[in-house]
This record gives structure tokens, C-alpha cells and sequence, in this order.
């Protein structure tokens, strides 16, 4: 399956400076930043800079140097935002079923308080 990159939707605007955001980390190829609607006391964003709809997109179709940053820019973000203490969760939600409403792909990181079983 091929991917189709929306550049209207909401992140885009924010990587193109046309809405604000509240940055932790930026890299070359990678931003991370505060959720607007937190589901949790501590609540980011990290996002690829390139056009990925979602994790498998990006992880057929980006750079090395692309994935390296990401990863490595995700972990100094759990750093930053201190959530390796008490635990974190991560969720990068994919498509209809998973109800992903922002089509670029984002890892969110949630933390700061007990997040109770995510799998029923
Ligand atoms: P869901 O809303 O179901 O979690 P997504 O996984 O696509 O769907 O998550 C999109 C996330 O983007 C939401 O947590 C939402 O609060 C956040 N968001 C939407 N607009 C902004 C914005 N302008 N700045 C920061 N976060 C945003």
C-alpha cells in the first residue's frame, strides 16, 4: 500500500511556521512539542519533519539519517520532559481503526500520573 501526504493537515501548518507550537527539542529532521489538548500532566509530540502519514510510512520511505534523528531526538525528549522516572507510555496511532486524526505521523508521550492498562 502507497501512502498520500496530506500538506493541509495541522503539523505541516506547525513545520511551516504558519500556527505556533510549544517546542521542547528541535533537530534537523525531527520536532517535538507540547500536545495542545493533554491527556496526561506530561503530554508530547514527537514528529518527523518529512511528509509521513503514519509509522510505517516513514519507516519504508525515510532517510537513515531521518530515523536516527527521530530516535534519538525521542529519547532526549523522555529526558527533557522527565518521564523515565514513574514510566511513560508511547502510542503512534495509524489510520481509521486506530482513529488517527492528524494524517503526520506522531509519536505521542504520555506520563506523570498512572496511565491504567491501555489493552482491554
Ligand atoms: P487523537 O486525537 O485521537 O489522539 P491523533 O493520534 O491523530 O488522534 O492525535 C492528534 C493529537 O494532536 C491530539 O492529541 C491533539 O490534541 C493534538 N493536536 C491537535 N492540534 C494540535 C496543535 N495545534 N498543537 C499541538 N497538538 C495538537
Amino acid at each position: 500500500m502507497s501512502y498520500t501526504y496530506d500538506d493541509q493537515n495541522i503539523f505541516a501548518k506547525i513545520l511551516r511556521g504558519e500556527i505556533p507550537n510549544k517546542t521542547v527539542l528541535e533537530t534537523d529532521h525531527t520536532l517535538a512539542f507540547h500536545d495542545i489538548y493533554p491527556q496526561a500532566p506530561i503530554h508530547v509530540l514527537v514528529i518527523p519533519k518529512g511528509p509521513y502519514v503514519c509509522y510505517d510510512h516513514f519507516c519504508q520511505e525515510a532517510s537513515d539519517a531521518e530515523i536516527l534523528d527521530f530516535n534519538r531526538t525521542f529519547g532526549k525528549v523522555c529526558e527533557m520532559v522527565g518521564v523515565k522516572d514513574g514510566g511513560f507510555r508511547t502510542i503512534a496511532n495509524a489510520g481509521e481503526n486506530a482513529i488517527q486524526e492528524v494524517p503526520h505521523l506522531h509519536f505521542h508521550i504520555l506520563g506523570g500520573r498512572n496511565l491504567g492498562r491501555m489493552l482491554a
